[in-house]
């Protein structure tokens, strides 16, 4: 199998699945009981956490697990908006992000809250300064994210964090995409909320956390019990948590060898259909990308045809990103850098990770051409285009 959806999700790492083992059968115990055999299973939640929190140069109290990345950021954005309702309803985040966070906001709309969703430049970036001249009296929020997950694009959160803290305004990254990936510092980005999610750093699935800055104290977004220190009410999922925090601790102890090792083969892969494939389009820039992280638009092509064709090859890769695969609207994050809708139909994200090899890419790059040329021969337009009528490609 030759699989290029590592944005997607990650294959759980094999000594995160037995660091959990034990808490799915000896250690069973609810990590809130008082009696002696559960507390193996609060000590490892307490282990876990220190480990997430090293990974972001946080403190362990300012991390709380939740159920997944999107109720973090639900939690981080709905969380401030009725926090701060008092000074103002004002929001800022990007015309990127995730829906997540996209979708949280349009929420807030509805209940009366102004929204700016930032545009990006033509490489994906959110400059500092739109951030800047974005800010009203009345804003509560800023949330950009720290990379994003159809064309890697690490945003400048350093630059737009020390906006933020000069104005006195909280600041939130979606680190989703970042985690367990490139080096972050909650200190030095500025940063006052973080989300992270552990299925895409080789952790479980169904395991996300919120840094919170000790002094930002947002309600509960599940109410309930008085877990993760009255925060996030519910069980705990112990062994997910522990195969989160054997997962980061992993990935942080392999990121410098494997961030270089990453983007050799991305840039290897960019190179390779640069040169093979004629009327190709990188999305997203070149530098300051996640390692790993390609997206191609192919013109002439339907990327669901092209996904199908290396599906049948054990190739698996996604069109733009994996949530909105089967949506028939063009990616939002693909149309906000620029890219017309009939090129963005074309895209597709191979995204890399510790188990891709230089063979996976050269496989994937000896099956790529012949495979777009087919799917030309039979497009309409394709044809259009060699008779000379589409000159505008
Ligand atoms: N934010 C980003 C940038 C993501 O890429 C994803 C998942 O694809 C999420 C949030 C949602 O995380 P989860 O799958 O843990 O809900």
């Amino acid at each position: 199998m030759m699989y290029f959806d590592n944005a997607a999700t990650t294959m759980l790492h094999p000594d995160a699945l037995a660091a959990m083992m034990p808490y799915l059968t000896d250690h069973f115990g609810n990590p809130s009981a008082v009696y002696e055999y559960a507390r193996t299973a609060r000590k490892a939640v307490e282990a876990a956490r220190a480990q997430i929190a090293k990974a972001i140069n946080a403190r362990p109290e300012e991390i709380i697990f939740t159920g997944s990345g999107t109720e973090a950021d639900n939690w981080a954005i709905k969380g401030a908006a009725e926090a701060l309702s008092g000074k103002g309803r004002h929001i800022i985040t990007s015309a990127i992000e995730h829906h997540a966070i996209l979708h949280t906001c349009q929420h807030l709309e509805k209940q009366g809250y102004i929204v700016t969703y930032l545009p990006v430049d033509a490489q994906g970036f959110v400059t500092p300064e739109a951030v800047e001249k974005a800010l009203r009296p009345d804003t509560v929020l800023v949330t950009v994210m720290l990379a994003n997950n159809e064309m890697g694009a690490i945003q400048p959160l350093a630059a737009i964090g020390d906006i933020t803290r000069r104005c006195g305004i909280l600041l939130h990254t979606d680190a989703v995409q970042a985690v367990g990936h490139i080096p972050i510092d909650v200190d030095a980005m500025h940063v006052d909320m973080l989300t992270l999610s552990a299925h895409k750093f080789y952790g479980p699935k169904g395991v996300g956390a919120l840094y919170m800055r000790s002094g930002v104290r947002l309600r509960p977004f599940i109410h309930g019990g008085a877990q993760e220190n009255n925060r996030r009410a519910g069980t705990e999922n112990v062994a997910g948590i522990v195969g989160a925090g054997r997962a980061i601790a992993i990935t942080a102890g392999e990121m410098p060898d494997e961030s270089i090792r990453l983007t050799a083969l991305q840039n290897k892969l960019i190179d390779g259909i640069e040169k093979d494939i004629p009327h190709v389009h990188l999305n997203g820039p070149r530098k300051n990308r996640l390692p790993g992280n390609v997206s191609f638009s192919f013109d002439f092509v339907e990327s669901g045809s092209l996904l199908h064709l290396l599906d049948m090859e054990g190739c698996y890769a996604s069109g733009g990103s994996a949530c909105s695969s089967g949506s028939p609207d063009p990616s939002h994050v693909l149309l906000a850098l620029g890219v017309p809708p009939e090129r963005a139909h074309g895209t597709i994200r191979f995204s890399m990770g510790r188990y891709t090899t230089e063979a996976d890419v050269d496989a994937l790059l000896a099956l790529l051409p012949p495979m777009v040329e087919r799917l030309r021969a039979m497009s309409p337009d394709y044809e259009d285009y060699l008779r000379g009528k589409n000159h505008d490609r």
